[in-house]
């Protein structure tokens, strides 16, 4: 087992994997930008280094810097968290010729599912269900006009190397083809460096469900069943929760099996997230493959007992998964809520110093969070601040118990998408169960009860 692990991230994830490590009696380093020079997972750690000024660039996603971090401080692995370099193949590579292991997939696996559109292609192989869509990146505008026509509008434009809801635009109407072509190879050039793109089928109002799965290297892939993720806002989730409210148990052991055969065809390792959206009729269709750790995690952990962080560490070690399929059991229902530091109208960023944070807990209530009264958020990284995640008996508990807390928690100093939830958790559609990726839009328009936003501010 490795005796120091440096972790590569800041925030709520970082402390995450602390915790995993300090339980496991493993050493930690943490390494920092100029920002977070008094942030928690320093704190926390037994060793701490600074990486560079707070721009992500220069420090979060400095991988000299980085990898000197783990040469001096003799870490023996690295764990990336999620965002970052979680997905880069080249930091996954480097971390290996420097002699220490990179806590992920190989980074062949990484470059494979990086590519979406590659990824498509070695999915639709290993059998999973696909949308119709091209097979390789747009060549040229009269391909990808026929290939329109023959799918069927409306389309989605993708991104072959898109990722956190950007490089996407819906086409309606063929005379819109080649200009959303173009601007969204503009922009995919811009935001990740290659402007290739393929083309989907668009479906009107899917749920967004994903299976978690754990590969070692014996061969050995289990499923821990799916997560709903379909409360989003601009393709970013907002609400996650374990099991999804619609999915039947055969339904379940389907997909699974189908995903679990999926990723032994392509020797997937470690911890990975498998994307579908699914339509009215229950009917899946494969959309990515994340190949890491995801933020909505918890709940997974809370149906299901298993600690994924811990999963990971130890197959990264070369150790055999601990548990069997038939081992894996799920109970009750599990929600998960992201507290970002955003006004919940505008969804502005509201960094700044929080005066009182105090969330409160009870029984089934887990808080994953780095901040805390008095710290000040910074401007430079994204606006998650707090996972507030709780466990029911079924989903009718969770949802109470969920309210609860977050009707009971206080937070000052900077605005939080706390109201937000409080007005989902009570639209009945959620309720219902029977949300879809355009819940939020149409959330977003009804405006709230006047006074209500303010009252629970
Ligand atoms: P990213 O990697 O940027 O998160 P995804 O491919 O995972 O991109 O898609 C993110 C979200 O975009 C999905 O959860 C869904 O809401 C929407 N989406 C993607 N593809 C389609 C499609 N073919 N039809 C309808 N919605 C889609």
């Amino acid at each position: 087992m490795f005796k120091k692990i440096l972790i590569a991230n800041r925030g709520e994830i970082a402390m995450r994997i602390l915790v995993a490590c300090r339980e496991m009696g493993i050493k930690t380093v943490a390494v920092y930008s100029e920002a977070d020079e008094n942030a928690l997972h320093v704190k926390y750690a037994d060793e701490d280094i600074c990486i560079g000024p707070p721009r992500s660039a220069d420090s979060y996603l400095n991988v000299p810097a980085i990898i000197s971090a783990a040469e001096i401080t003799g870490a023996d692995a690295i764990h990336p968290g999620y965002g970052f370099l979680s997905e880069s193949a080249y930091f996954a590579e480097v971390c290996e010729a420097c002699h220490v292991r990179f806590i992920g997939p190989d980074p062949s696996v990484i470059k494979l599912m990086g590519d979406k559109s590659r990824a498509r292609r070695a999915m639709k192989k290993a059998g999973l269900p696909m949308l119709p869509g091209s097979d390789g990146p747009v060549e040229n505008e009269d391909k990808a006009i026929k290939l329109a026509r023959d799918i069927g509008y409306p389309v989605i434009i993708k991104a072959v190397a898109g990722g956190g809801g950007r490089g996407m635009r819906v086409v309606r109407n063929p005379d819109d083809l080649t200009h959303a072509i173009r601007t969204a190879q503009r922009e995919a050039e811009a935001a990740f460096g290659v402007g290739d793109v393929y083309i989907e089928k668009y479906l009107e109002s899917p749920k967004h469900i994903e299976f978690q799965i754990l590969g070692d290297h014996h061969g050995n892939v289990v499923h821990l069943g799916e997560r709903e993720c379909s409360v989003q806002r601009r393709h970013q989730k907002l609400i996650e929760e374990s099991p999804s409210p619609v999915l039947s148990d055969k339904l379940r052991k389907k997909m699974g099996a189908a995903v679990v055969d999926a990723a032994r065809a392509v020797q997937y390792t470690n911890a990975g997230t498998f994307e579908f959206l699914m339509d009215a009729e229950n009917r899946f269709y494969f959309m990515e493959v994340n190949t890491r750790l995801q933020v909505e995690h918890p709940v997974t952990e809370f149906v299901t007992g298993v600690d994924i962080v811990k999963e990971q560490i130890r197959i990264a070690a070369g150790e055999r998964l601990s548990f069997k399929q038939s081992d894996v059991v799920f109970t009750g229902h599990s929600i998960e809520c992201r507290i970002n530091a955003e006004d919940p109208v505008s969804f502005r960023p509201s960094p700044g110093l929080i005066r009182t944070f105090q969330l409160s807990t009870g029984p089934g209530v887990r808080v994953d969070t780095a901040a805390h009264a008095d710290c000040t958020i910074p401007p430079y990284y994204d606006s998650l601040i707090a996972k507030v995640i709780v466990y029911g008996r079924d989903r009718a508990e969770a949802i109470a118990r969920m309210k609860r807390t977050l009707e009971m928690s206080v937070i000052e100093g900077i605005q939080t998408t706390i109201p937000l939830h409080l007005r989902i958790l009570a639209d009945p559609e959620f309720v219902a169960g029977k949300m879809t990726t355009h819940f939020m839009e149409r959330l977003v328009e009804s405006k709230p009860a006047s006074g209500k936003l303010a009252a629970a501010g």
